[in-house]
């Protein structure tokens, strides 16, 4: 369900050479159109177009009076996106090394990504403009990831997400379970096993403390499974406070961790099935992306303070997709239908009041959210109105449920502010303070897929002991010759 589009999927781009080495080249990325996401602000229209260059042109465009500011930014995101790596090697390299760099204040002659990173989104925009709708339109997929207003949250993940988005936008064909699906023989030609519905019960410890493997609950069955490195995905809240014993839990070390990160914001979905094809139905692989205004601070912020019960009738922003637009065998696989999913945010405790007691009272409350995002979604394509045939909604429990997802995050813990502080940035890492043990994946970078990859790469750093970047950058250049050479023979 997840997986609604990726950025920097171009030919020889560094995530498509990590993503073709997991899936053993067997994954197809479609792009989306050139015009891949329209932001509403209110009764106005903006529209993103990819390309290294179009995208800043097309921008200026819609906003003549701006250009300088939008150059501004567009060199302050090539600062973000170039200097991101440094925030990975703050990471890797050892933790007294960084903490010096840090107390030195050595780490801000090396690099400006580390001020930038620690600078709030709204304050250097503020800075940049006073157009509030170029703001909006510059800050516009914050809420999914990032999770809180831009005046909490680092201009550094803000940039990096539209960078991310700058070269286009691509769906994987067949959809986003093909991501596993091609992953899992690499895994298992390399010597691995891959289960599922095997949760890991607890993580074990060894008498020197050190973790040795897992217990893993499979048929009701538990199991131990010996292993001399352990590397948890399942996220550092659902590691630290429910797989470790109860005894590491309370190391100060750890405990020094958890209290520098925040549980991230959880998700409202409604899933939609529709008549007829992207033909009939006029609909593209566009994303749209709604704001009743463009105070985005003050839009999530009054959300924040709403009673459950004024929800449905006050929901701010939203965001509307039709996977089956975007993949070429949707149509083959489901011929005359379509399907569309709407996405708001959601507070997990909105649902937890409601977990002993969920029932007519519950199901109530998620549809009355549900048909009001559906409603707001018509006024933008009205030819569907008739046409639905299927509806279902995913709150934070979903997520609870299917992700393991502790209260409800849609990307793990909260991408705030206090998160890209240096010393923040340098204490998250893959190695733990228990020997033996690493984390990976989104938590330990940032979020969405390439940041969980980066979490990866990260970890795999760790474990390894070897710089993989290295072997990537290396793969790159050999691609880039090869490339050059073929498109030589080809024009000879
Ligand atoms: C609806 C939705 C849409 C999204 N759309 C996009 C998008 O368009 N583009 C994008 O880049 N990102 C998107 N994301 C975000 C992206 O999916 C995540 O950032 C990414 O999947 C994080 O990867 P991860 O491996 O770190 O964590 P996860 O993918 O959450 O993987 C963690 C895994 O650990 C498992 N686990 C937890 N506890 C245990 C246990 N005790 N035992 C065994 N297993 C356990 C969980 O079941 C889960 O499978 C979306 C997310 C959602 C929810």
């Amino acid at each position: 369900l997840g997986i609604h589009y990726l950025g920097q999927m171009h030919e020889n781009g560094m995530l498509r050479i990590v993503l073709d080495q997991l899936t053993n080249g067997q994954l197809d990325w479609i792009e989306l159109d050139a015009q891949f996401d329209t932001v509403i602000v209110g009764s106005r229209q903006y529209h993103l177009y990819s390309g290294k260059q179009r995208f800043a042109e097309t921008m200026k465009k819609q906003f003549p009076q701006e250009h300088e500011a939008i150059d501004k930014f567009m060199k302050l995101m090539k600062t973000a996106a170039k200097g991101a790596s440094l925030l990975a090697v703050l990471k890797m390299i050892p933790l007294w090394l960084s903490k010096l760099l840090i107390r030195t204040g050595l780490i801000y002659w090396i690099s400006p990504v580390f001020r930038l990173a620690a600078t709030s989104h709204s304050e250097l925009l503020n800075d940049l403009t006073s157009n509030k709708d170029l703001q909006t339109v510059l800050t516009y997929l914050f809420y999914v990831s990032i999770g809180v207003p831009p005046k909490d949250s680092s201009f550094v993940v803000n940039a990096l997400l539209l960078h991310h988005y700058k070269r286009g936008a691509w769906y994987p064909r067949g959809g986003a379970s093909e991501i596993a699906f091609h992953i899992i023989p690499v895994i298992q030609k390399a010597g691995g096993a891959v289960l599922v519905r095997a949760r890991v019960k607890c993580i074990l410890i060894n008498e020197d403390g050190k973790a040795s493997g897992v217990t893993v609950v499979k048929d009701q069955e538990e199991e131990k499974v010996f292993a001399p490195v352990v590397i948890s995905n399942a996220g550092i809240f659902n590691t630290y406070t429910r797989l470790l014993p109860q005894k590491m839990q309370t190391k100060p070390t750890i405990q020094s961790q958890l209290s520098m990160v925040q549980h991230g914001m959880g998700s409202f979905l409604v899933f939609v099935g529709i008549k007829g094809t992207k033909e009939e139905l006029g609909l593209k692989s566009t994303n749209y992306w709604v704001y009743k205004h463009n105070d985005l601070d003050e839009l999530m912020t009054s959300y924040a303070s709403l009673r459950k019960e004024e929800v449905a009738d006050n929901i701010p922003m939203f965001f509307i997709t039709f996977p089956s637009a975007k993949d070429p065998t949707f149509n083959e696989r489901h011929p005359g239908n379509s399907c569309m999913t709407i996405l708001t945010m959601a507070w997990y405790e909105w649902a937890e009041e409601q977990v002993k007691k969920r029932g007519t009272d519950y199901d109530d409350f998620k549809m009355n959210i549900a048909n009001k995002l559906i409603d707001m979604a018509m006024e933008i394509f009205p030819q569907i109105r008739d046409k639905i045939e299927f509806v279902e909604a995913a709150t934070p429990l979903t997520n609870q449920f299917y992700l393991s997802a502790p209260q409800g995050e849609m990307c793990g813990i909260e991408q705030n502010l206090s998160c890209f502080f240096p010393e923040v940035v340098a204490t998250i890492r893959a190695e733990t303070p228990v020997k033996n043990l690493y984390l990976s994946g989104q938590d330990i970078f940032s979020c969405g897929l390439a940041g969980a990859l980066h979490g990866g790469l990260i970890c795999t750093c760790a474990v390894l002991k070897r710089i993989v970047y290295i072997d990537l950058i290396c793969l790159k250049k050999k691609k880039k010759k090869k490339l050059k050479w073929t498109s030589k023979k080809k024009e000879a």
